[in-house]
Order: C-alpha cells, then sequence, then structure tokens
C-alpha cells in the first residue's frame, strides 16, 4: 500500500466540496443525497442548467451564479474553479456546493473542478445527477434503448470539430444522442449521413427537457435540422438519433400528465415565500402546469444574544409552558439544545404548545409530542386556547419580530408571558440573477402582507401579483403594486386560480408545452 500524499486540511477544517449533478430540470429529479448536500452547504454556487428552484434546499446559504449564460460577464472555467476552493477555504472552511446541470461528468467539466479540488487538497465528493441525455430523450417518450430497436447507444457534442471521422467510429452504436449541437444540427446531420446513417432514421429534438417549457421536434435525420427550424427550437435542447425515436409516437407521455399541459403551462408564476418549508402552494401551480420560481423573501439568522438565550433555556425552572409559533423556532431550539450539550429530556418539566399542525409535526420529527395545538392554527387562536391558568408562566421562544397578539391575549387572561429571542429573521439577499428571473415571471403570488412588503423592497413593485385575500392586498396597493388580483378566499387553490386570472388578463399567449 501506498501512503496518500495528498496534502489534507487541518482536521478541524470544514472545506469541502459536494459536486451535485442537479438533474436536468424538472426539480423532482435531484437526488436525495444532493438534497441533503444542499441542506448542509453554506455556500453554493450554481449555473445555467441547474434549476434555481432546487436552491430552496438550502435556504440558509450563500449563492453564487456562475453560469456563462444569461450573464453579463462571462465567467471562465479557470475561474470557477479557483472561487470554489477560494469559497471552500474562506473562514474557518466552508461546506461549498457546486450545483451543475444534468450529470456532474457528462459534458459538465466536472471532471475538471474534482481536479481543482484534489490539486488545492480539499476534500470532496461527487454526487451523480441525472442526466439530460438520458431524462430528455425520456421525457419526449423516447427510450435511449429499447430491445430489438436499440441495444447501445452514445452521448456525444455537437460541438465536436472532428465531423465525420468521429461518426464513423460510432457506426455500431444504435442510438446517437447529442448535447450542444442544436446550431449546428445541419452539418452534424450532413456528417453522420456521409458516415453512413440512413437519412431515413427518425431524429427527434427535445429542448427544455423535463420542464414546463419542454418542446420537441420530429423527423428523419435528413429533416431533423429544418424541422427544428420552424420549430424555432434553440439550446438547451437534446437531439436523438435513431430508431427509438419513432417510439414517442406511442410513448409520449408528458404532456399528458395532468397539468403538464394545463391552464397555467409555460408560463412562470413566482411564489414568494416568508417561511422555511417546503410550498404546498408550489405544487398547486405545477400541477397546473406553472413553471414555479421560488423566492425566499426572509432567511433566519442566529440570535443577536446566545448567551441570554443560553442563560434562559439552561434553567426553565417555574415555566409551565414552552410556546412555538414557527417551523424555524422547533429547528433552532433544537440547535440551542444541542450548542448547549443537552437533548430533548431537557425539556421533559414543560408542556409544549404549537401554533399549528406543521409546526407540531416539526416537534414530533424530533421526538416531542406537542400538548396543545389550537383548533385553528394561528397566535391569536393559541393566545385565546391555550390552557393556561392564570399566574402561569409561558415562554415564547420566537423571533425578534414576533406576533403581539398572542402577548395579548395570553396577559388579559392573567397569564405571565415572556419572550426570548431564539432566532432572526432578515430580508433575504438576491443575486442579480435570481432578481432577473424574478423580473421575467409573468405573475407573483403574495401569501401575507409581509410578503408584499418585503417583495417591494428587494425587488420593486413593478409586477402582477395574486394576493391570498383582501388585507393582502391592500397591503399590496400600500406597498405600491398597481397590478393586484385577489384570492376568493383564504386557500391554496384560490391564491392558484388568481394567479391564473392575473395572467388571462396580459396579451403573451402561453408558449404551448409540446409541438
Ligand atoms: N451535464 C449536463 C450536460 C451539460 S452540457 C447533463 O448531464 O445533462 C449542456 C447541454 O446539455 C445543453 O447544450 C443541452 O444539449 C443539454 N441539456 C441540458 N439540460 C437540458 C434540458 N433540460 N433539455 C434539453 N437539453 C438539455
Amino acid at each position: 500500500m501506498t501512503a496518500d500524499a495528498s496534502p489534507t486540511p487541518a482536521p478541524t477544517s470544514r472545506a469541502f466540496v459536494s459536486l451535485i449533478g442537479a438533474g436536468p430540470g424538472d426539480p423532482g429529479l435531484l437526488t436525495l443525497r444532493g438534497a441533503e448536500a444542499l441542506r448542509q452547504a453554506d455556500v453554493v454556487l450554481f449555473d445555467y442548467l441547474a434549476n434555481p428552484e432546487l436552491l430552496r434546499h438550502c435556504p440558509q446559504a450563500e449563492t453564487i451564479y456562475v453560469g456563462k449564460k444569461g450573464f453579463s460577464e462571462y465567467i471562465s472555467q479557470e475561474q470557477i474553479n479557483a472561487l470554489l476552493v477560494d469559497k471552500a477555504r474562506e473562514g474557518g472552511g466552508k461546506r461549498v456546493a457546486r450545483l451543475k446541470g444534468g450529470d456532474v461528468f457528462v459534458f459538465g467539466r466536472g471532471g475538471e473542478e474534482a481536479e481543482a479540488c484534489v490539486q488545492a487538497g480539499i476534500p470532496f465528493e461527487v454526487v451523480p445527477g441525472v442526466t439530460s441525455a438520458i431524462a430528455a430523450p425520456a421525457y419526449a417518450g423516447i427510450p435511449v434503448t429499447h430491445r430489438e430497436a436499440a441495444r447501445s447507444f452514445a452521448v456525444l457534442t455537437g460541438n465536436t470539430k472532428e465531423g465525420g471521422a468521429h461518426y464513423e467510429r460510432l457506426s455500431g452504436v444504435d442510438t446517437l444522442v447529442l448535447l450542444m449541437g442544436v446550431r449546428n444540427l445541419d452539418q452534424i446531420a450532413a456528417d453522420l449521413i456521409a458516415a453512413g446513417r440512413d437519412p431515413q432514421t427518425p431524429a427527434a429534438t427535445v429542448q427544455w427537457g423535463t420542464t414546463a417549457r419542454q418542446r420537441v421536434a420530429t423527423g428523419t435525420l435528413a429533416t431533423i435540422a429544418q424541422a427544428v427550424r420552424e420549430a424555432g427550437l434553440e439550446a438547451p435542447a437534446v437531439t436523438v438519433v435513431g430508431e427509438v425515436a419513432r417510439l414517442r409516437d406511442t410513448l409520449r407521455w408528458f404532456d399528458k400528465v395532468p397539468g403538464v399541459g394545463g391552464p397555467l403551462a409555460g408560463r412562470t408564476v413566482a411564489v414568494t415565500r416568508t417561511r422555511g418549508g417546503a410550498s404546498a402552494l408550489s405544487d398547486v401551480l405545477r400541477a397546473r402546469g406553472a413553471d414555479v420560481l421560488e423566492v425566499p423573501l426572509i432567511r433566519f439568522a442566529d440570535t443577536g444574544d446566545e448567551a441570554a438565550l443560553h442563560a434562559r433555556l439552561r434553567d426553565l425552572t417555574g415555566v409551565t409552558w414552552l410556546l412555538l409559533t414557527s417551523n424555524q423556532a422547533v429547528t433552532a431550539l433544537f440547535t440551542h439544545l444541542r450548542r448547549l450539550g443537552l437533548d430533548a429530556r431537557h425539556l421533559g418539566g414543560v408542556r409544549l404548545a404549537a401554533v399549528g399542525p406543521s409546526t407540531a409535526r416539526s416537534l414530533e420529527e424530533g421526538g416531542l409530542r406537542a400538548d396543545f395545538v389550537p383548533s385553528t392554527p394561528g397566535a391569536r387562536h393559541l393566545g385565546a386556547e391555550l390552557p393556561a391558568q392564570a399566574g402561569d408562566l409561558v415562554l415564547h421562544l420566537t423571533s425578534q419580530v414576533a406576533e403581539d397578539d398572542l402577548q395579548r391575549g395570553l396577559e388579559a387572561r392573567g397569564v405571565r408571558y415572556e419572550r426570548a429571542e431564539l432566532y432572526r429573521t432578515e430580508p433575504a439577499q438576491m443575486t442579480q440573477h435570481a432578481l432577473a428571473r424574478l423580473r421575467q415571471a409573468d405573475v407573483v403570488t403574495l401569501a401575507s402582507g409581509s410578503a408584499a412588503r418585503h417583495l417591494a423592497a428587494l425587488a420593486g413593485t413593478d409586477f402582477a401579483v395574486a394576493a391570498m385575500g383582501p388585507q393582502t392586498a391592500d397591503a399590496a396597493r400600500a406597498a405600491g403594486f398597481a397590478r393586484v388580483t385577489v384570492a376568493q378566499e383564504a386557500a391554496l387553490e384560490a391564491l392558484a386560480d388568481a394567479a391564473q386570472a392575473a395572467l388571462a388578463g396580459t396579451q403573451e399567449a402561453a408558449t404551448p408545452p409540446s409541438i
């Protein structure tokens, strides 16, 4: 055995790089390991083809767009490699997630980024992703292999300068999948025919595969370039050449899935969020075919006075109830118990109240059952219904912007109310890229007045917005939004209806999801 000579960073350093395949576009195609690595990341570097929606897995992280498209400055691969290493070394060492479209090592230059890590002595992992080479054809109803029709496939770059000779070497391969070649399709098709492929070989080009924007053109090797031009398809697109392309006629499925051809197909709806956790609204919108852009408006930060918080948490004598009014409060509570060297047993002597079922579920995930959850979620109901006696001491563990409703309701009943700052909520920072994408949204949903105010502060008011109810709509108008559509009731389906109604008034027709 040989000794490993590569320089290793100090054992205390957190420096680590995860090279993560983001999948081809559909956010559901990120791997579980990829999501986990994002959750652990301090910094995320993502590029053009990595769906920015995936950033919801890492609301805490610093996010840096390093795509070469849609960005005024050209970032060279060398600069990306250097940034990766610099960020991993920053401070006492950081966990960096490098999110790359599709798979890391399929024309992703992931190998070069891994080499940069090796050279810098930074430990790294590779999280393979679902490559567009297979997934885009699959979503178009084309299996890259098929019994009898295709026993082999090759993935090649359409950028190759080699042309003919290269294609001759592939003459025994049944299915060819071309990446990056949509502009050169005429030349590539001619070279393939010259290398001996039958001009009648079925072919299909899939643009923005696996997303609501997916569009497909079909033809033969002889006609595909023309079909692509007529349909106006551009990069990013994958072209499949082979008998399997014919199977689309029978296996076409994606645009038949409920929602994909739905009323919001081809439209981008931005969902603003002032809380962590998964957004149920996004699922509702996606089910109607929308491309959803999740926009976190706030971020959670550590409490400003950890010593005071820890002193309060260490000795809970005299406290009857602990009140938890958000999922984030539960997360932060466990974090601080851990930092104090304690665990859930420390809370054995107090009763726990959650503001609603979602917060109660978070507690349950940590092995704690809420002793009380109000009949209707909300601070007001919690204050009115909490089964506390006059004179009892309740401790509300919350952020610096806690609702006064709860305090007022409890004090009116003679309950002693105390508040401790468990975490802070701060306005989110938006990268130029995120801002640019948000500006392209067709409509933005607002679930609360504070969402309206945060959005106005972060990105201005030049948006069509759909508001959850009359109060939110009033807050939106007060914040300066002029195009406001109000949901008929405070429900997610109604908010999605409002988003749809807001779009119905606009001129631009939806792009058909598939042709
Ligand atoms: N590592 C990526 C490929 C990067 S090269 C992967 O494994 O998928 C970039 C090329 O990938 C694009 O030019 C296009 O050919 C292809 N591509 C990436 N995402 C795509 C998508 N959603 N639909 C169609 N083609 C896509």
